[in-house]
């Protein structure tokens, strides 16, 4: 069983520093036996951030075919909607202490002041990924994956490279939501930025190892690691333009990580943060 103290000790190690604003993803059940679950981990994650640092899940939900049939029983975004990736952003949602954007797909929740306004911010008319963008503009933030590198490899700022550099794809602006505005009416929210499978995102670990410190190292019984948003997204950027589909998954079964399925007619435009 662990406790809070260790967990702040491997999470030390890893490299987290007081005043960080982490973007987190995690795996409970890759972490071990915890005292009280994710309460052990948040608190481990606020206790080592600090007053002035912040965490933030990715509190993603699914979007629907458009248009929305009006018998659909479809959920409409609001704030207290249970996100679809998984059990952190579910306790992040319902904590008493957390700010969640107002994104309808890929709102994004979090515990500190310091993220208050990249959070407020984050609106149906923002890119998908803007916080994560932001972070990495201003070398501010960092992805802290817990347990999840074999299932959801991925680090956010690959998603922000592909809309960086335009790829296309098939299913932009034919997925979206509904969402209540700020008056209480709802709209439809209309996908048009790229993402999608992530299950790839590993090919760039021997990039990441290449570029900067990265290495795998244990929280609880959980392989971990910590990585710098703005160093991530140079090494994603340059590695997509020289092979855009260095992020497919090659899963026969995957429909989205195929050539057909992508253009990327504009990956030779120069683009950097
Ligand atoms: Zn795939």
């Amino acid at each position: 069983m662990y406790e809070q103290t260790f967990l702040v000790k491997n999470l030390k190690d890893i490299g987290v520093q007081t005043g960080d604003i982490l973007v987190i993803t995690c795996s409970l059940s890759e972490v071990g036996r915890l005292e009280f679950g994710f309460e052990t981990l948040v608190n481990a994650l606020i206790e080592s951030v600090g007053e002035t640092g912040g965490i933030l899940g990715l509190s993603f939900n699914y979007g629907q075919k458009l248009p929305i049939a009006s018998n659909s029983n479809a959920d409409i975004f609001s704030r207290n909607l249970k996100p679809s990736t998984g059990g952190l952003n579910e306790f992040l949602v319902e904590h008493p202490l957390s700010i969640r954007s107002g994104h309808p797909m890929n709102s994004f929740v979090g515990i500190g002041e310091c993220i208050r306004n990249l959070l407020v911010s984050h609106t149906p008319s923002s890119p998908c990924y803007d916080p994560v963008h932001k972070l990495a503009i201003n070398n501010s933030g960092k992805m802290l994956l817990i347990g999840t590198l074999s299932k959801s490899p991925g680090i956010t700022t690959v998603h922000v490279a592909q809309n960086l550099l335009g790829f296309k794809n098939l299913d932009q602006g034919r997925y979206g939501v509904q969402y209540y505005n700020d008056k209480g009416g709802i709209e439809t929210y209309i996908r048009n930025d790229v993402g999608g499978c992530s299950i790839g995102f590993h090919n760039f670990y021997h990039h990441y190892r290449d570029d900067f410190n990265f290495k795998i190292m244990k929280i609880g019984d959980a392989d971990s690691v910590l990585v710098n948003l703005h160093d991530a997204l140079n090494t994603d950027l340059r590695v997509l333009q020289k092979n855009p589909e260095m992020f497919f998954c090659g899963r026969e079964s995957c429909t989205k990580c195929r050539i057909d399925f992508w253009d990327f007619s504009s990956s030779l435009v120069p683009a950097s943060i």
